[in-house]
């Protein structure tokens, strides 16, 4: 009963939809080589804590197309009546299948990808479908007719794009609304350890009234206490088919996260949690979706919102210790 007490719902952009604050990403932690009950337990906690946002992929995995199958088994054992209260995303942009339509942004590659995806998770329409990457070969008035026609036929309710650059963004913008189809939101990668979208992506989707939610806020885990003394096993960098590497937990990285976990510190929070509040301190920041290998990590983000508010010396300490 108390599942929407305590969350932060933020408008994305110009567009009648609003999402928590931080949202849950089913990248790693969700495939087949992962532990059933605990992707179980997360989504559930998830949603119990008013997380309403879930972000999957075609690929994810591994092996990929396994996280929307896995939450798809969620959804039908957990979820089914809640439908309506859940805003589920999925995405395509990635190699998802051998020979030449199984990648990049043809619309061939979009809708059969599409469909497949809403058989995995056993849904009737995704309420997101991202195009996951720009493709410099394909016309850009084709994927987008492909993401505008996803939204008319009912398979999606809105469309979103991820890894844009800023004018990129804003002619795959410009032709949507030619077709009558808004850009509900971009996914950029931003974290205190990846700043580029405060280099005008973030100023031209305020601009536009195109909301935010960023990827990898916890930069893969780099920015929490995982490694502060080397790489433990089972976190995501041990793995085999961890995207994090080991040799991406160098010393120079220990050293500024033990810093920045100084002033997080005083701020009361754990360094994950100042990282993920970090990030919202954007207005036009939407959400930030993270990831997590136990309801655990799923709890101390949510309690993170409990000091969203960061003052003018915190962010300077912050800046010296990123650019030191
Ligand atoms: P994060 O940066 O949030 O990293 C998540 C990892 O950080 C967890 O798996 C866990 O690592 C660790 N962690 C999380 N919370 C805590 C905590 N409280 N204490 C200690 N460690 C913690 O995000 P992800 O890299 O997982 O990405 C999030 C989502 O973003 C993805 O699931 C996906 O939906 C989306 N994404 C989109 C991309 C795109 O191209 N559009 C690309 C990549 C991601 P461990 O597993 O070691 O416990």
């Amino acid at each position: 009963m108390s599942r929407y007490d305590r969350m932060t719902y933020r408008r994305s952009g110009a567009s009648g939809v609003m999402l928590p604050l931080v949202s849950l990403g089913l990248w790693h932690n969700f495939g087949d080589v992962d532990p059933f009950a605990t992707a179980r337990a997360s989504v559930r906690r998830a949603f119990d804590l008013g997380i309403t946002h879930f972000d999957l992929a075609n690929n994810y995995g591994p092996p990929p197309g396994t996280a929307e199958k896995n939450f798809g088994k969620i959804l039908k054992r957990d979820l089914a009546g809640h439908r309506d209260e859940l805003i589920i995303s999925t995405k395509a942009g990635w190699d998802m299948w051998p020979g030449p339509y199984g990648n990049w942004g043809s619309r061939k590659y979009l809708i059969a990808s599409l469909d497949q995806s809403l058989k995995r998770m056993g849904l009737e329409y995704v309420d997101l479908f991202y195009h996951h990457r720009p493709d410099p070969n394909t016309p850009l008035e084709e994927t987008m007719g492909a993401l505008d026609y996803a939204v008319r036929s009912g398979k999606a309710l809105y469309v979103g794009i991820s890894a844009y650059d800023p004018e990129e963004t804003r002619r795959a913008v410009e032709v949507l609304t030619s077709f009558g189809t808004r850009c509900l939101i971009h996914q950029p990668k931003y974290s205190m350890l990846v700043r580029d979208p405060e280099h005008g992506l973030l100023a031209t989707l305020a601009e536009l009234g195109v909301g935010c939610i960023c990827f990898s806020p916890l930069a893969q885990g780099l920015l929490t206490d995982r490694y502060f003394k080397g790489v433990p096993k089972g976190s995501r960098a041990s793995k085999p088919h961890g995207y994090l590497k080991k040799d991406q937990v160098t010393e120079e990285v220990r050293k500024k996260v033990l810093r920045l976990n100084e002033v997080a510190k005083a701020r009361s929070q754990t360094l994950a949690q100042m990282a993920i509040v970090w990030t919202l301190r954007h207005a036009c920041m939407t959400s930030a979706v993270i990831g997590a290998s136990k309801p655990k990590h799923i709890e101390d983000a949510v309690r993170a919102l409990d000091n969203l508010r960061f003052s003018d010396d915190e962010l300077k300490t912050i800046d010296r210790i990123l650019a030191g």
